[in-house]
Order: C-alpha cells, then sequence, then structure tokens
C-alpha cells in the first residue's frame, strides 16, 4: 500500500509538532524517519497510524483520503521501542493474539493460527522459543517477536517507532540488517523511526530528514549523504568541518586562502560557509606556495586501516578533523606537531542566511 501525507499540520499547545509535512511512502518500500530527538517523527507515524489526528492535512492510503479512519480500519502493524510482548503469555499466544482477536467471522480456524504463528515463528528465525515467555528473552529476541507479532494479522503497512532502541549497538546492527533481509522478503510499505543516522542510511530505501517539525530533505541514503539540501542535514548525516569565508564570484576566500565555491558563480561578497567531511581532506606537509589552510597536527589516532587526525588552524584556532589511510600517515611519517597543509577534495558552501543552522 502506497502512503502519502499533505499538508500536515500538529499542534500540542502552542508547540507546533509538524510544520506542513507533505510527504509520499511509494508502496513496498522501507522509509527511515530521521531526525533530533523531538523534531516530530513519533507524531507522524501516529498520525499515519491513526492513534493521533492532525490539526489539518490529509493522509492518504493508497490514493484515498483515510485521514478520518479509524486505526482499525488502516491495517497498519506496529513495532515500538519497548517491546509491548505481553508477559504472561508465550510467544506463541502472543504472536497468536491479533488473530484470537478478530471479529468472529474473520477469525481464522485453530489449526490456521498454529500453522501461521509457526510460519512466523521461522521467519523470524525463532521457532525454537515458541513455549516460552517473554521474561525469559533477550531484548533482541523479544524485537524480532513483537515483529512476528505485528506481521501475523497481514498489515499492509508496518511502522516501526525506533524498534532497536533500546539494545545494544552490537545486537542493534546485527538486527537492523535482519530486518533489511525480512523486508526484502516481504516487501511491505514500512516506517521506520530513528535517530540514528548510520542506521537509516543502511536500512531504507528512502530518508526523510526532519527538524523543528518540517521535513528538511528526502532521497535516497546516497542522495541525501553525498548531496545534502540544507546545511542541516550536513551536519545531522555525520562529522562536518565548517570553514567560514566571504564567497565571491565562485571562491570562498578563507582569511586569504581561497576554495572553489560549487554553485555560487553568481553570489557577490556573501558571508559563507564551507562544509567538508573529515576523509575528503587531503593532507600534505607545508611548503610554501602550497594552497590550502595551514594546521599543526594536535592528535594522531589509527583505527585500522584508518587514522583519526585533529589539526588546529595556524591562524586562528579553529579544530578541523582529518580522516585519511593509515597508509597515508606512515607515508608521511607524521608526528604530533607537525605543521601540515589541508585541502578539500570535495566540499559544499552555503551562503550563511541558510548555514546558521548548524554553526
Ligand atoms: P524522539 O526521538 O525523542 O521520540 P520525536 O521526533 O519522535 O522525538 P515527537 O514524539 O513526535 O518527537 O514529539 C515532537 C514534539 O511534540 C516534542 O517536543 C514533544 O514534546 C511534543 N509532543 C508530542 N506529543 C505530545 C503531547 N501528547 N502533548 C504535548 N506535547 C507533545
Amino acid at each position: 500500500m502506497s502512503i502519502a501525507v499533505q499538508q500536515l499540520h500538529k499542534r500540542f499547545g502552542n508547540f507546533t509538532a509538524l510544520d506542513n509535512v507533505s510527504l509520499e511512502f511509494p508502496n513496498g518500500e522501507l522509509t527511515a524517519l530521521l531526525g533530533p530527538s523531538g523534531c516530530g517523527k513519533t507524531t507522524l507515524l501516529r498520525i499515519i497510524a491513526g492513534l493521533e489526528y492532525a490539526d489539518s492535512g490529509q493522509v492518504l492510503l493508497d490514493g484515498e483520503d483515510a485521514s478520518n479512519r479509524h486505526v482499525r480500519e488502516r491495517q497498519v502493524g506496529f513495532v515500538f521501542q519497548h517491546y509491548a510482548l505481553f508477559k504472561h503469555m508465550t510467544i506463541f499466544e502472543n504472536i497468536a493474539f491479533g488473530l484470537r482477536v478478530k471479529p468472529r467471522h474473520l477469525r481464522p480456524s485453530e489449526a490456521e493460527i498454529k500453522d501461521k504463528v509457526h510460519k512466523l515463528l521461522e521467519l523470524v528465525q525463532l521457532d525454537w522459543l515458541a513455549d516460552r515467555y517473554p521474561p525469559q528473552l533477550s531484548g533482541g529476541q523479544r524485537q524480532r517477536i513483537a515483529l512476528a507479532r505485528a506481521l501475523a494479522v497481514e498489515p499492509r503497512v508496518l511502522l516501526l517507532d525506533e524498534p532497536f532502541g533500546a539494545l545494544d549497538a552490537k545486537v542493534r546492527k546485527e538486527l537492523r540488517r535482519w530486518l533489511r533481509r525480512l523486508h526484502d522478503e516481504l516487501h511491505v510499505t514500512s516506517i521506520f523511526v530513528t535517530h540514528d543516522q548510520e542506521e537509516a542510511l543502511e536500512v531504507a530505501d528512502q530518508i526523510v530528514v526532519m527538524n523543528h517539525g518540517k521535513v528538511e530533505q528526502v532521497g535516497a541514503p546516497n542522495e541525501v549523504y553525498q548531496h545534502p539540501a540544507t546545511p542541516f542535514v550536513y551536519g545531522f548525516l555525520g562529522n562536518v568541518n565548517l570553514i567560514h569565508g566571504r564567497v565571491h564570484e565562485g571562491i570562498l576566500d578563507a582569511d586569504g586562502v581561497p576554495f572553489d565555491a560549487p554553485g555560487h558563480a553568481e553570489t557577490r561578497d556573501a558571508q559563507g560557509t564551507a562544509y567538508v567531511r573529515p576523509h575528503e581532506l587531503e593532507i600534505e606537509r607545508f611548503q610554501h606556495g602550497v594552497s590550502g589552510l595551514v594546521v599543526r597536527l594536535r592528535r594522531l589516532h589509527g583505527i585500522g586501516p584508518l587514522a583519526q587526525l585533529e589539526l588546529v588552524r595556524e591562524d586562528n584556532g579553529q579544530l578541523v578533523e582529518a580522516m585519511i589511510s593509515s597508509e597515508r600517515v606512515q607515508h608521511l611519517n607524521l608526528q604530533v606537531g607537525d605543521v601540515l597543509v589541508v585541502k578539500p577534495r570535495r566540499l559544499h558552501v552555503f551562503v550563511d542566511s541558510t548555514a546558521s543552522a548548524v554553526s
């Protein structure tokens, strides 16, 4: 089922939780709603589910206005951060629950329920846990059961609100890969709320980045990561160095050091900021005549094939973070205290009317 929301507004008292949100969630795709705490992700999910109503705007399910439809008529399955399994029921009964509470004329027979629950347990690869109770399971296993339970009623939409948020980093990583594989098998239109950019980038077909109740950008993970539309998205999707300067006819002048400012050939004498990711910086030893920012190496931290460099600009003391190969570190024979030159291989310049959101 495809989902669309159009011009959604939602206020809680004086606080605007959603501000003119319009989005499309294509049929069969997994979309991640990504953004900082309080940006409105859960509110949007609840409005799509029918657990909350918008002040204005529409929710369309397969193109039909479902804004006033009751949650039970929307055919959605939920998985929340805090596994809402029934503690006093076996895993089998937890999964069977949604089938047993169906109206009599829709309720499957006992044999059908048994068959279905076992198939779901196989799907989430936990069939050996059928007779256990939730407190006897690990957090990761409980979330897989919560997903099986949500899938039992054959939802046309799956809504996942930080489903792995309460788990430790390693289990979380395993489960998101597992979720992706499961989604590839089932193709249920799914919306996944997270504030973890790595999780969104790895799991989703489409990412929606939100901030302060507004949509900042929508796109495929690679597109959003490679071409952030706003300074906020740039900063939210990974570490970034900001180099301030004046932008004039395609050049950003950072206190006398010029950088190309792609897309700004027409800009005249504006305050601007270059956004550069740590792995997009090139490092050389300082020599007179080499163009770039002059920095001093303050800290060097090797992590396997990569090395993280903490650099301090000689002109203004600003910290610059770089990530280069350990091979390059050896080749240059870098030592703390060395004076170096850095220049971006790739950068994005925003003029400051928009750049103030991150800096
Ligand atoms: P988190 O990642 O922390 O869960 P979120 O992006 O999901 O955040 P929401 O839960 O959608 O954010 O909340 C958005 C804003 O609306 C928050 O500032 C929250 O305090 C406020 N809010 C949400 N529900 C209510 C409510 N029922 N009454 C009043 N304010 C609310």
